[in-house]
């Protein structure tokens, strides 16, 4: 390590901007985290030891990627934008275990990327990033689309995104986010970040929130996974709507159709009258294989 302070800390960030002449890309996203003990405490949620192998998104001027090159086995840092790649490579000089690459993650082939750029693949791998909040979602989504069993996922993102994700039954946060990370994860918000602590500052605070795989499986498991969460995004359509109005829209309003889906709804006890965000994963699932078993998706 040099004597130099953190790449987290004001005093370096505003040096190390100034020494190459970055201006922060609004279109990549970039507001860059300026609090140590923030730092830090990504590190300590996402629980990294030395046998992790860790991939970082977006590692801006690198202040987290210090911080887990401290702690992890090995660090795969993924950025977007190509100016910065140079200075990650002179500010992280120090760390021998940190690779940085110019790879937009939502194109990247992650596993083949793993194979490839750690020394032991077969480590646990955990995702922790300051997510460019422009493409949270889309981010998520393809994590948990690939086939890679990431041992924790821990990310900055919109507190109200944060929300969703961890969000009940019944509350008006509760929509096709919640399911699909429920579907998988077991989601959880580690705690609050203040915008204040952001360069430059976003206008609105964030949270940490740590994925991890789901300790109990479904008990019933959809027909189609794919066809399972269109569906549910169809159903979420019109939320101030009833769940029938919805289905309606998304299978038909044709007679037969309405007696078929009167009866699927009869047999799995759901009142049509129901709003979209009662119902539980659970229930979305049996809905939709029902309606599967009647031809209806
Ligand atoms: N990790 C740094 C920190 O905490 O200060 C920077 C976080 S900043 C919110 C988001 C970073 O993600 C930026 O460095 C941005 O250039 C990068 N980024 C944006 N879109 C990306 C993408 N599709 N793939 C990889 N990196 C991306």
């Amino acid at each position: 390590m040099s004597n130099s302070p953190e790449i987290g800390s004001r005093t370096r960030t505003r040096a190390i901007m100034e020494k190459y002449g970055i201006r922060t890309k609004k279109s990549f996203g970039q507001n860059f985290l300026t609090d140590l003990n923030v730092l830090k405490n990504i590190v300590e949620a996402a629980d990294i030891t030395a046998n992790d192998n860790v991939i970082e998104i977006g590692p801006g001027i690198g202040a987290l990627t210090e911080q887990l090159a401290q702690a992890a086995g090995e660090v795969l840092a993924l950025e977007i934008d190509q100016d910065l790649i140079p200075v990650l490579k002179e500010v992280l000089s120090p760390y021998d275990n940190v690779k940085v690459i110019n790879q937009d993650v939502l194109q990247a082939n992650l596993p083949e990327l793993i194979k490839k750029e750690f020394k032991d693949p077969s480590r646990p791998i955990k995702v922790v990033a300051n997510l460019p909040y422009y493409i949270t979602s889309p981010i998520l989504m393809n994590l948990l689309a690939s086939p890679v069993e990431w041992a924790t996922i821990c990310v900055m993102m919109q507190k109200e995104v944060a929300q969703r994700l961890t969000a009940k039954p019944g509350t008006k946060q509760y929509g096709a986010l919640t399911l699909a990370i429920e579907y998988q994860m077991q989601a959880k918000i580690a705690f609050d970040v203040s915008r204040k602590v952001f360069v430059p500052s976003p206008n609105v605070d964030s949270a940490i929130v740590v994925l991890t795989p789901r300790t109990n499986p479904l008990p019933v498991q959809p027909f189609d996974k794919q066809k399972l969460f269109g569906f549910i995004r169809g159903c979420f359509a019109h939320r101030r709507k009833s769940l029938w109005n919805n289905l309606q829209s998304v299978i038909g309003k044709d007679p037969a159709v309405k007696e078929k889906m009167t009866a699927v709804l009869a047999q799995l006890d759901i009142s049509p009258q129901i709003r979209p965000e009662k119902l539980t994963l659970e229930q979305f699932i049996e809905l939709a294989n029902a309606l599967h078993r009647q031809n209806l998706l």
